[in-house]
């Protein structure tokens, strides 16, 4: 039985990343960056005002104030500045271009009126008086403060989130060179299965519950994916399914049969069609019976049918995977320290991942932690990682745990 980090090493050791296409902006939310993103431009491009004011000479206020200049012209975003005159103020306003010759911004609150009091309006104002003394740079951003020209804004395998969107936008991109998506093909077997909210056979029936999850994670992993039709529990039927998405996938991902019993097909079916099977079980709980395979360039996950089996395997496995095909710099999931909020045991010699909920205080564990519950994950925010030699975890340990949003 192979260690988690052994499992994994060896799924992602296989990882050849995919070739890489252009798409539009809009359109790299959730992929991954396959260039270096550069500055052709410094950002900010120019120097401009962080307020509304006066530009001025801040060495122009030499001696006591209070000071005073006459106004002379107006900068605004989006035009050229007036030419500096020496010895005058400029009305500036939020984001429009320094005059070249002015060092600081005197924020329009800093005006005094006639009575010394700051001024209500400083609208066609032809002279300011103020007390308080620039500073050279005050109110002022420099350009190339936020990056320099030529500078890295955005590494290759880079995965592309809301927030990377507005600095690639800002380096005035209107498209990107992003990895392209990975094709996923999701198979299930089990005669007990059906589609959600379909008629039932019979009492022992049950609902499909695990592709809808894993298509959900796989797309926001960058993939492209599609469910095919449940497969029933019979060898000849469940290889050839199997042949047929092995030719259209990067990634084939089978959910259930995948453990000792007498109607676990999936292995042998996928020996039948061809796939080469590294390892079929890790040391982990949920999850133990975890096959990986390739056959050509197409990886196959399979993965046990418990709901929570199938779910964490997905994580801990199906996406570093999609990651690293995607060329992704970080492929693991993250994990963080918590401090435990109730105990947790488990039978030692497996890795135990169970559901938690983070609180303000530490992670709680959920009730029930049975690997075919299909209700814990739905409001965990965490999995907590308990090494394979403990029994117990008591509270008020700090405990390893893996972020889930
Ligand atoms: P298996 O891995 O096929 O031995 O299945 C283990 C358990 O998971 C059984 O209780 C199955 O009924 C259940 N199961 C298998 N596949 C799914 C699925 N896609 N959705 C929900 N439950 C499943
Ligand atoms: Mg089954």
């Amino acid at each position: 039985m192979l260690s988690v980090e052994d499992a994994r090493a060896r799924i992602l050791g296989n990882a050849e990343p995919l070739p890489a296409e252009r798409v539009r902006l809009q359109a790299a939310l959730g992929r991954v960056l396959a260039e270096d993103v550069r500055s052709t431009a410094p950002l900010p491009g120019f120097d401009y005002s962080a307020m509304d004011g006066f530009a001025l000479e801040a060495e122009a206020c030499d001696g006591e104030g209070p000071w005073e200049f006459p106004v002379v012209g107006e900068s605004r975003t989006g035009h050229a500045p007036p030419d500096w005159v020496k010895g005058t103020a400029c009305r500036i306003f939020t984001g429009a271009a320094i005059p070249r010759g002015a060092t600081a911004v005197l924020l329009q609150e800093n005006v005094l009126g006639p009575d010394g009091e700051p001024l209500r309006s400083a609208r066609g104002l032809e002279a300011i008086r103020f007390a308080h003394r620039p500073h050279v740079g005050e109110h002022v951003r420099l350009a190339g403060e936020d990056l320099p020209l030529g500078a890295l804004g955005m590494a290759r395998g880079t995965a592309v989130g809301a927030l990377q969107l507005g600095l690639l936008a800002a380096l005035d991109r209107g498209s990107l060179i992003v990895s392209t998506r990975p094709r996923v093909l999701i198979v299930n077997t089990g005669d007990e299965l059906r589609e959600p909210g379909s008629p039932a056979p019979g009492p022992t029936s049950i609902p499909e519950s695990n592709s809808v999850v894993l298509a959900a994670l796989a797309q926001s992993a960058g993939a492209e994916v599609a469910v095919l039709p449940l497969t029933r529990d019979d060898l000849e039927t469940t290889r050839r399914a199997f042949c047929a998405a092995l030719l259209h996938c990067d990634v084939l991902v089978t959910v259930g049969g995948v453990s000792v019993g007498d109607h676990d097909l999936v292995r042998p079916a996928l020996e039948a069609a061809g796939v080469s099977l590294d390892f079929w079980k890790v040391r982990m709980k949920p999850g133990k019976p975890l096959v990986y395979g390739r056959s050509g360039a197409t990886h196959v996950l399979g993965l046990p049918g418990n709901p929570m089996s199938a779910q964490v395997t997905f994580m801990l496995f199906g996406l570093p995977l999609l990651r690293a095909l995607q060329g992704q710099i970080e492929r693991a999931p993250r994990s963080f320290s918590l401090n435990l909020l109730g105990s947790l045991r488990q039978k030692p010699g497996r890795r135990g991942f169970y559901p938690g909920k983070w609180e303000a205080d530490g992670v709680m564990p959920l009730g029930n932690k049975s690997s075919g519950s299909t209700v814990s994950l739905a409001s965990a925010d965490v999995l907590i990682v308990m090494p394979e030699e403990l029994e117990e975890l008591p509270a008020g340990k700090a405990v390893e745990v893996i972020s889930l949003r």
